[in-house]
């Protein structure tokens, strides 16, 4: 079976009726050259930069240090637009989740962990996920397209501005670290993510250093050394089996890289160190992977890494082909993993009430009515035949 790397759509580009384009998510080059080619000073990118990142500011009429005539020319050309949020539900446990209409009708979610003094953003990086692993519910949804930096950008300054998380100084924040544990293979789409990761750790803007954001990866290996060289943020890696055999059957990536391979990538993360682990996610899994046969080994293969173990309680969603082991079956492989030397191995699920956990993201975008998939259809024709480009379409 072959495995499908690459999402099929594109995104429309990020131009509203009025021919207005959106400033979110462009790169401070990309930003100078815009203000630039509008006949404005140089030092206005700066100035911008400041009012939507730092700021969170909407509307150009609020950025009170530029002369009214630049803010009215900005806002003929430019918008600051956020993605409509079509849905926000609260858990039981305060994890929030949002999901978010983008410009083409496609649906994604973002959710927010809230701690007492600090809290995680997990992003989407993919309109659901080319991959099928077996125990997840994005890998369920057919239709699916990279993310635009933008679109990534757009989902912590969405979650910024429901937070009240304005401008960035703010201490406490409830927004303190990025996961990007959303929905989607972070490295399938790595240009996009490394332009967005750039965006949001610039110091003059959001400011999420790089040490606060984690991206997860199933184990695309030939990305995962750029992201640490690039980029520089933390690595978490969804492990989920000790065997070629029975990872082959859950992470369908594994029959591209294998575990030896994968291993070998962390164990050559860039910057990696004891201060500084690479995380590996383990999904608990009745009677498929949770025997302490799987916990000894496991330990076995992490040896040497400077690695953290999360075990993840399996969260359910409709359908879904496992059960979440029992939970003294988890804390048996748990102390095994503590006994090894690993602290605090149990991820605790968040937000399973609202279908926020890990795993259950899945938007409502496949429920397209016929007319609103016509409009995608139409949106992508345009684009294939302004770029010259030919999609597959499957
Ligand atoms: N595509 C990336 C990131 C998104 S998934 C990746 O696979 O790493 C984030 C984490 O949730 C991964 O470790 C994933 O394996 C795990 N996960 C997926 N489905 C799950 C489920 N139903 N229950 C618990 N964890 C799940
Ligand atoms: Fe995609 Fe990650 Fe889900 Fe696998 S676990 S299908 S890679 S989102």
């Amino acid at each position: 079976m072959g495995i499908a790397t690459h999402a099929k759509y594109f995104a429309p580009p990020a131009i509203d009726a009025a021919g207005r384009r959106n400033l979110i998510g462009l790169s401070q080059d990309e930003l100078l050259e815009a203000i630039t080619a509008l006949g404005l000073e140089k030092f206005r990118a700066k100035q911008l930069w400041s009012w939507i990142y730092f700021h969170g500011v909407t509307d150009f009429e609020n950025m009170t240090t530029l002369a009214k005539p630049v803010r009215e020319k900005l806002a003929a050309h430019f918008m600051l637009e956020r993605p409509t949020v079509t849905q926000d539900q609260k858990s039981e446990d305060g994890t929030r989740k949002w999901l978010l209409k983008m410009v083409d009708g496609q649906e994604i979610e973002a959710v927010h962990i809230p701690e007492i003094d600090r809290g995680a953003l997990c992003v989407s990086s993919q309109v659901g996920c080319t991959l099928t692993c077996r125990f997840c519910h994005t890998g369920t949804q057919r239709l699916v397209r990279n993310l635009e930096a933008s679109e990534i950008v757009m989902q912590v300054m969405l979650a910024r501005d429901k937070l009240k998380e304005w401008p960035s100084t703010k201490d406490d924040r409830l927004l303190s670290n990025i996961v990007l544990m959303g929905m989607g293979e972070p490295l399938f789409n790595y240009e996009n993510v490394a332009k967005a990761a750039k965006i949001i750790m610039n110091g003059d803007g959001i400011a999420i250093s790089k040490r606060k954001i984690t991206l997860s990866t199933s184990g695309v290996v030939p990305m995962i050394e750029r992201c640490g060289n690039e980029l520089d943020i933390n690595l978490a890696v969804s492990l989920h089996a000790v065997t070629d055999e029975l990872r082959d059957q859950i992470v369908p990536i594994n029959r591209m890289y294998p575990i030896k391979e994968l291993l070998k990538a962390c164990r050559e993360y860039p910057g990696i160190s004891n201060a500084r682990r690479v995380t590996f996610e383990y999904v608990m899994l009745k009677d498929v992977n949770d025997s302490p046969v799987d916990a000894k080994h496991l330990v076995k293969l992490l040896r040497g890494i400077p690695a953290k173990i999360n075990l993840i309680p399996f969260n359910p969603w409709p359908g879904a082909p496992f059960e979440c082991s029992d939970w003294k079956t988890i804390q048996k492989f748990g102390d095994i993993v503590n006994e090894a030397g690993y602290a605090s191995p149990v991820r605790m699920p968040r937000g399973r009430d609202i279908m926020a956990a890990c795993g259950q993201l899945k938007s409502q975008s496949i429920r397209l009515s016929s007319a609103e998939r016509a409009a995608i259809d139409k949106i992508i024709a345009e684009k294939e035949l302004s770029q010259g480009l030919e999609i597959s379409r499957a």
